[in-house]
């Protein structure tokens, strides 16, 4: 379970997340949408602590991000404590952000023996696993470059789930993809929610929302105006702001 309670966070002097509440179910999917400059991609990366929280805190499985309480006093925890609690949070970019010099199978196999100690050869065995999942089986000795967008996007899933993730933070994992390549990544974002993986998904893709989202969210200036079941927020929105924004998109 994922819980972010009150969080804040400026940039400067731009308040930008203003007392964010939100909580993720073990096996559930929640989409968030909102306005550009809303916030959305800075909650993602305050939940893996790619940014720190100026207020409120981020708990996952009862455990806290970043910091650890002694007291009624939180302190930072150590670098090396912060990345092996990274680890356990996919990320799946908008640019894919895979290795560029690395094959489909290092890939994902590189993070697992480095960061779970897991022998090369079981690892390996895992990430063929996981690129038949996505249906990649035939591209594991290609290099990055020789891949589709949409190709390259599933390999990223792939990647991150080789670490065994608690949940899966995805940030516009569509919105850099050719229209004829949104439905391929999409449909393996759907099997993880079939299979029960636990994960948070920024998009404008609403129809994907309506099908896949236990949980829609919808946020704007940095809170979270409403949140509710899909049928809930998309169809019957109970806010003039998130009306105004379905308006646009939809
Ligand atoms: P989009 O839909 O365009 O991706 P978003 O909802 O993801 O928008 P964020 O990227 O979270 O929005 O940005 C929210 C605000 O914070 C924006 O005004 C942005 O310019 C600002 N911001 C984000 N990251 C930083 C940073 N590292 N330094 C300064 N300002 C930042
Ligand atoms: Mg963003």
């Amino acid at each position: 379970m994922v819980d972010v309670h009150g969080v804040h966070k400026s940039f400067g002097p731009l308040h930008v997340l203003r007392g964010v509440d939100l909580t993720v179910h073990a096996g559930q999917v929640t989409v968030i949408l909102g306005p550009s400059g809303s916030g959305k991609s800075t909650l993602l990366r305050t939940i893996n602590h790619l940014e720190k929280v100026d207020g409120g805190w981020i708990g996952i499985d009862g455990e806290l991000i970043g910091y650890r309480r002694s007291g009624d006093k939180l302190y930072e925890l150590k670098e090396k404590d912060v990345l092996r609690q990274r680890t356990h949070i996919g990320f799946v970019f908008q640019n894919f952000h895979l290795f560029p010099h690395l094959t489909v199978l290092e890939n994902l196999v590189e993070a697992p023996v480095a960061a779970l100690r897991r022998p090369r050869g079981e690892a390996r065995e895992i990430a063929h696993r996981l690129l038949e999942r996505v249906g990649l089986a035939e591209k594991a000795d290609a290099y990055p470059r020789q891949l589709s967008g949409g190709q390259q996007q599933r390999v990223a899933i792939a990647r991150a789930l080789a670490l065994e993730p608690k949940v899966l933070l995805f940030d516009e994992p569509t919105s850099a993809l050719d229209p004829e390549l949104v439905g391929e990544v999409l449909d393996v974002i759907k099997d993880l929610a079939r299979s029960g993986t636990t994960m948070i998904v920024v998009t404008h893709e609403i129809g994907f929302a309506r099908e896949v989202a236990d949980t829609v969210v919808f946020m704007d200036g940095g809170v979270v105006v409403e949140q509710g079941p899909p049928a809930a927020v998309l169809d019957a929105p109970r806010h003039e702001r998130t009306r105004a924004f379905l308006s646009k998109v939809l």
